[in-house]
């Protein structure tokens, strides 16, 4: 006779969780899906209207595999859920061409054959005029890059989870998980204990949360995101404005086309991702430093915007000591997977993490190489 499915625990269902048991569920798994919100909801990491995918991968060439696979787990998703969920209008890297992020990016696209384009700053200029580049500063256009919608994107991979047979318990914070003697999980919210034979933990910048958790080297911090009306609307849709991102010896950002609105929205990498260990007691505007901040890059280098943000968004994220996820079995415990740390660019990748932490559930291995990413890095 066939063994029982896993009963399986998911805890916190941003877009790693949602993913996660969508892939668990599509096993024949039994998923519980906790979390403390609804899906999609703007308290963590998984909001804010868009994301940036791109394959051309300055975090290293290793990701480039992966990242191939999350795409077609992108489509996937889109095909099975009937939704919108990635525009591939372009990427550009812009700015000196020895900054290390510009090498890297043509680094790992000549590793691994990626068709880009390399534009001098007249070109870039000609083709991309949202854009101001000083002389001597170079574009680089990745063509499988794009932007990703995100709250969509959550709601769909968990809806799909749902049709598979996985159950949904929203506004379930979990208040505890206690290893049972015989095996197993005891996982504890204010209304009910559940058992589980695994429990997968990706609690997005709440990790602060769980002892179990304590030890490794994972901080919350807050990630402000803002948005400036375009002068012209229809030249900074995405079939004219590839997702960005900018360095420049006065700023860096990441930038994003006009999507539902009239405005593009900027993420400054430049100015302080401060800690946020309580993702709850997150400010829900920005100071007038921030703004003044971000306008003055907006004003300097992205000309065709009027340079005061008529929007501030707030939102938390896990970074890691080394800006790694710790993807793989929870140190020191049995039949536990983690999945934390995204540092700033797990979104993109977050279907293929999914499929990975369900194998690694459902089958005790990969089936791509992790080992970068195992948490027990940190603990040999
Ligand atoms: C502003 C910003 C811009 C970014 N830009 C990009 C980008 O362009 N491209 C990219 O690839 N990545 C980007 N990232 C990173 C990416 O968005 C994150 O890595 C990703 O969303 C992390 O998802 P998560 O599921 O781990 O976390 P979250 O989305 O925070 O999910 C964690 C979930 O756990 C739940 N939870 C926590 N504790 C409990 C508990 N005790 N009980 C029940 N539920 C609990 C929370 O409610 C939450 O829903 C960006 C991040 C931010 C913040």
């Amino acid at each position: 006779m066939p063994a029982p499915p896993p009963r399986v625990a998911v805890v916190g269902t941003g877009v790693i969780g949602a993913m996660t048991a969508w892939h668990l569920a599509a096993r024949g798994a039994e998923v519980l899906a906790f979390d403390a919100y609804g899906p999609g909801h703007d308290r963590g990491a998984s909001a804010g209207e868009s994301r940036i995918f791109r394959t051309a991968y300055k975090e290293g060439a290793s990701y480039v595999p992966l990242l191939r696979r999350s795409y077609e787990l992108w489509r996937r998703l889109e095909t099975e859920s009937d939704r919108d969920l990635l525009t591939l209008c372009g990427g550009l890297t812009l700015g000196p061409p020895d900054h290390p992020d510009l090498r890297a990016v043509r680094r790992s696209a000549a590793e691994h054959g990626l068709d880009i384009e390399v534009l001098d700053a007249a070109e870039a200029g000609r083709r991309f005029p949202q854009h101001r580049l000083d002389d001597d500063e170079i574009a680089v256009l990745d063509r499988q890059a794009g932007v990703l919608r995100p709250e969509p994107a959550v709601q769909a991979a968990l809806a799909r989870a749902q049709e598979l047979g996985a159950q949904l318990l929203p506004y379930h914070p979990v208040t505890g998980i206690d290893e049972r003697s015989g095996g197993g999980w005891r996982i504890r919210t204010p209304r009910a204990t559940y058992d589980a034979d695994h429990v997968v933990l990706s609690p997005g910048p709440w990790t602060g949360s769980f002892e179990r958790l304590a030890g490794l080297p994972l901080r919350g911090r807050r990630i402000t995101a803002a948005w400036f009306a375009a002068r012209d609307i229809a030249a900074h849709r995405p079939d004219r404005l590839p997702i960005a991102i900018r360095r420049h010896r006065d700023a860096g950002f990441s930038c994003f086309p006009v999507l539902d609105g009239t405005a593009v929205k900027i993420v400054p990498h430049h100015l302080a991702w401060p800690d946020a260990d309580a993702p709850e007691d997150l400010p829900r505007g920005a100071d007038a430093e921030f703004a003044q901040a971000a306008s003055a890059a907006v004003a300097r280098l992205l000309p065709g915007l009027v340079p005061h943000p008529v929007r501030i968004g707030v939102y938390a994220e896990a970074s890691s000591a080394d800006e790694h996820a710790l993807l793989g079995p929870l140190p020191g415990a049995r039949d536990a997977t983690l999945l934390a740390g995204f540092s700033g660019h797990g979104f993109k990748l977050a279907p293929v993490f999914g499929e990975i932490a369900a194998s690694l559930v459902t089958e005790g291995k990969s089936p791509y190489d992790i080992a970068f990413l195992d948490p027990a890095r940190f603990t040999a």
